[in-house]
């Protein structure tokens, strides 16, 4: 049984591996395609795109935007086949860039006051690329000895709810699917399972993704459990949705989640491929 990945980073967002090493990675472990989804950029794409016509591995291009749901919060949008470049992402995606650029700047004087002061340039050389998240600041605060792991760094500061937590600005789920619908992309629902819905909920909500463009949903994914993948496997059979699946591959940043591990069902990609507008 073949498998594919749909879903993981690079260092062009909060990956610890440049993109044509995940490509090489990916190859190493026998998945028959990959997908690169880095926060807010495609800035990775070109070289993995590269990399894989080396190899002759399938890499799909593609970008996993964080959304403001009114009600449940953050929740992740994956566009796959997205145009690079496409005016109405690329301006989007950069303003959203600036957004997590003054969330830093706010993130770093809460830090200060709270005694773990961090330099914008040691941190924007641990992220090495143009995205730079509160994974970074982790790494940073270990790097100081300031806690003793990237965990504790948002247990302690950085999660939602903690002392150094930041708003910023971003989409609403309605703009980010439509936004990739009309760079030529497919928008797939990431990790549903870790909002912590019922099933009513979950339908609720993939039911207004649809009415703005969702064409399918991650099903597959390293911290959903076997009944969650049931459950989403069955709401895209129910309103005909691609399922897809992935394991949101970090590399050091996520250690516990390794390449090729996840099961998920190459002839998937066929499935996602046909819902291209
Ligand atoms: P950002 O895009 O800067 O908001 O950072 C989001 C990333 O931080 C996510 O993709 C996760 O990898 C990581 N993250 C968010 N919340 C937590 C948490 N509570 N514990 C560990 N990692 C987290
Ligand atoms: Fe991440
Ligand atoms: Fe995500
Ligand atoms: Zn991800």
């Amino acid at each position: 049984m073949k498998n594919i990945d749909l879903h993981t980073h690079t260092t062009a967002s909060d990956g610890s591996f440049a993109p044509a090493e995940v490509v090489k990675m990916a190859e190493a472990v026998g998945l028959t395609a990959v997908a690169i989804t880095d926060h807010d950029t495609t800035a990775g794409v070109t070289e993995a795109l590269a990399a894989g016509e080396e190899l002759a591995l399938e890499v799909v291009p593609g970008v996993e935007l964080s959304v403001d749901h009114a009600r449940l919060g953050s929740l992740h949008i994956l566009g796959y086949w997205i145009q690079l470049g496409h005016p109405d992402l690329a301006g989007r995606l950069e303003d959203i860039r600036g957004g997590r650029g003054k969330r830093n700047e706010k993130i770093l004087a809460r830090l200060a006051e709270l005694e773990c002061p961090l330099k914008l340039e040691e941190v924007e050389q641990i992220a090495g690329g143009e995205v730079i998240g509160r994974p970074h600041l982790a790494q940073a605060m270990v790097q100081r000895g300031y806690v003793n792991s990237t965990q504790e760094a948002f247990d302690s500061y950085l999660a939602r709810g903690k002392p150094a937590y930041m708003e910023r600005e971003r989409m609403n789920p309605d703009e980010a699917v439509d936004r990739i619908r009309r760079a030529g992309g497919v928008a797939v629902w990431a990790h549903p399972g870790l909002v912590g819905l019922d099933e009513s909920e979950l339908e609720k909500e993939v039911l207004a993704l649809v009415s703005a463009g969702l064409c399918g949903i991650e099903c597959y994914y390293t911290e959903h459990s076997p009944r969650t993948t049931e459950l989403l496997l069955k709401l895209c059979r129910r309103h005909d949705l691609a399922p897809t699946g992935g394991s949101d591959f970090h590399g050091a940043a996520k250690p516990t989640v390794k390449l090729g591990v996840l099961q998920v069902p190459a002839d998937l990609l066929e499935g996602l491929r046909a819902r291209k507008p």
